[in-house]
């Protein structure tokens, strides 16, 4: 790494990452956030899986799979739970988009299997028999506890050498076209050579402040936490699609979601159990606990914008969807790679340009 003085704004799972990675480096590194993990990060459950529709979102939870398989090295509170993924059809016309995504996942390098109605029942003896097929990733799992995971990647950081300001950044400085540093709540600026932004959706308020305009939109999502769930209830997560539902058992509690257009709450929670209720036997027995609420932060194709930008010594890692755990890994490999001038088809893919040219391909597999 050039010896420069490197400032990530942000202390989710990315930029932490970002500064686990940077740190490992040998760089100068300080990392600003009131608090680490408080953000996004504090809400995500820890899904990590490679069934993605597209090359660029198999790429980087493939690149960033390592790191979860030995998260326990980092901190042995955490641990990495191999128990797959699920997704699940209904309907007989479901059966070939499923054979169709499967095929194109495989000719990835996914390992994803086809599996038939009593194959996935034996897998999950409480699906309903009204499942005809399901597609099932042996690999994809959950990660225990992103906010401890963001707070061990930080603490790494740290012990090489890495700066924790616990402090509000409210503007970027620049000098000429350049960015030099940045200002903190109460005024006191502190300046750097590169500033990596990692700030969750506070993103496109920090960088339309120095004319880089960011296209994001917030998309709600809640998690209807259950409790008192038997061991062994269901051990992969599960996704009807069709009936646009995700459900997963986390030790004792259950979460599961109603995937579709964004209703009142009152309408998510009997969505939800209704259409559990489709997929899953035994979700009435078990008891509400809470419901939590949030937002990705998505661009117009789900896929992160991970870039230089705007004035020079400016990246940012923006609109990581409903996938930013999972990539985070891939991310800061990325950054550390722009930032010592590297260039690559996957950051080409990840550009904020792209979106300058209207073929921009979602990805179809978010839940
Ligand atoms: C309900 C839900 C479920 C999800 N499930 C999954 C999942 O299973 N798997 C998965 O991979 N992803 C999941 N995600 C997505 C994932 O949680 C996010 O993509 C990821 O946490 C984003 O991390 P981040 O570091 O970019 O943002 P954040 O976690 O929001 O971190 C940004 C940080 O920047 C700080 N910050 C902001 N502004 C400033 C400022 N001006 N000065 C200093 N600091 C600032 C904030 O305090 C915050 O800590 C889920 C998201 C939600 C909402």
């Amino acid at each position: 790494m050039p010896p420069e003085r490197i400032t990530v704004v942000g202390a989710g799972i990315v930029g932490a990452a970002v500064a686990d990675r940077l740190s490992a480096l040998g760089a100068d590194v300080t990392v600003i956030d009131p608090a680490i993990g408080q953000g996004i990060t504090a809400l995500c459950p820890g899904g990590v899986r490679h069934q993605w529709s597209n090359r660029e979102t198999a790429e980087l939870v493939a690149r960033s799979l390592p790191f979860f398989e030995g998260v326990s090295e980092l901190d042995p509170g955490l641990h990495f739970d191999r128990c797959g993924y699920l997704f699940v059809t209904h309907r007989a016309e479901g059966v070939q988009a499923l054979s169709e995504l499967v095929e194109q996942q495989r000719a990835l390098g996914i390992p994803a299997e086809l599996l038939d109605g009593p194959q996935a029942k034996k897998l999950v003896p409480r699906l309903r028999s009204s499942v005809v097929a399901a597609s099932y990733g042996p690999s994809d799992g959950f990660v225990s506890d992103p906010i401890r995971l963001s707070q061990a990647l930080i603490q790494r950081a740290r012990s090489r050498g890495t700066r924790w300001l616990p402090q509000q950044v409210t503007s970027i400085q620049l000098r000429g076209e350049a960015v030099c540093g940045v200002e903190l709540a109460g005024g006191a600026q502190l300046p750097c050579d590169q500033l990596v932004v990692a700030a969750g959706h506070s993103n496109q308020e920090l960088l339309g402040q120095v004319g880089v305009q960011l296209p994001l939109r917030r998309e709600e999502r809640r998690l209807h936490y259950l409790k008192r769930t038997p061991p062994g209830f269901c051990r992969p997560l599960v996704a009807s699609l069709e009936q646009r539902w995700a459900g997963k058992q986390l030790g004792g509690a259950f979460y599961h979601s109603y995937l579709g257009t964004p209703v009142g709450s009152e309408d998510f929670l009997e969505l939800s159990r209704q259409r559990g209720a489709a997929v899953l036997d035994g979700l009435e027995d078990l008891e509400h606990d809470r419901v939590v609420q949030g937002q990705y932060s998505s661009t117009p194709d789900h896929q992160a914008i991970v870039d230089r930008v705007g004035p020079s010594g400016l990246t940012v890692c923006a609109g990581l969807s409903g996938h930013g755990l999972m990539i985070a890994p891939a991310v800061a490999e990325l950054v550390s790679q722009l930032l010592s001038g590297g260039a690559s088809p996957l950051l080409q893919a990840l550009s904020l340009q792209r979106f300058a040219a209207p073929a921009a391909r979602d990805e179809r597999a978010v839940i």
